[in-house]
C-alpha cells in the first residue's frame, strides 16, 4: 500500500526525492513557495501547492499531520528550514525529516524536534569514500 508524504522545497534534493517516491508508487504532496517550480512538478506529484513553509496558517490548511512523513528539503534558507520544522512538529506531524546544510544546522534541527536529519552531500561523500577505501564492503 502506498505511504503518504509531503516534500517541502523542490530544489535538487527535494525534486529528486519527489521523483523517486512517485516512481516507487507513493503518494506525494509537493510544496514550494515558488510558483514556477510548482508548475514544473504539477503533473509529476500527486498534488502540488504553492505555500510558504514559514507561515503557520498555510501549513495548517494543508492538514500535514494526516500524512505519514513530511520532508523539509529546504537547506540553503536555514531560517525557513528551522521555522518550518518547528511549526510542523508543533502541528503534530509524526515523522519530520529535515535536510541540513552543515553540522550546526543539523544540531539545531535535532534540538527543535526533527525526527531525522539528513545531510545528503555529507552522507554521499562518506559512502563514496567507504566504497573507494573498502570496495568489497556493501552499502545499504
Ligand atoms: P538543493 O541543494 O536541494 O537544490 P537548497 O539546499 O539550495 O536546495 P534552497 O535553495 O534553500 O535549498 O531551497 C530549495 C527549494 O525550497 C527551492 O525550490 C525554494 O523555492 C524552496 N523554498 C525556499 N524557502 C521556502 C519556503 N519558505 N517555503 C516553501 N518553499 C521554500
Amino acid at each position: 500500500m502506498a505511504q503518504t508524504f509531503a516534500v517541502i522545497g523542490l530544489g535538487r534534493f527535494g525534486s529528486s526525492l519527489l521523483e523517486s517516491l512517485i516512481n516507487d508508487g507513493q503518494e506525494v504532496l509537493a510544496i514550494d513557495n515558488n510558483q514556477e517550480t510548482i508548475q514544473e512538478y504539477m503533473d509529476i506529484a500527486t498534488h502540488a501547492v504553492i505555500a510558504d513553509a514559514q507561515d503557520e496558517d498555510s501549513l495548517k490548511e494543508l492538514d500535514l499531520p494526516s500524512l505519514e512523513h513530511v520532508i523539509v528539503a529546504i537547506g540553503h534558507n536555514q531560517q525557513a528550514s528551522i521555522l518550518a520544522t518547528i511549526l510542523l512538529k508543533d502541528l503534530g506531524c509524526k515523522h519530520v525529516i529535515a535536510k541540513a546544510e552543515n553540522n550546526l544546522h543539523a544540531r539545531v534541527l535535532s534540538k527543535i524536534g526533527a525526527d531525522e536529519v539528513v545531510r545528503p552531500e555529507h552522507e554521499m561523500a562518506q559512502q563514496v569514500a567507504n566504497r573507494l577505501v573498502s570496495p568489497n564492503l556493501l552499502n545499504y
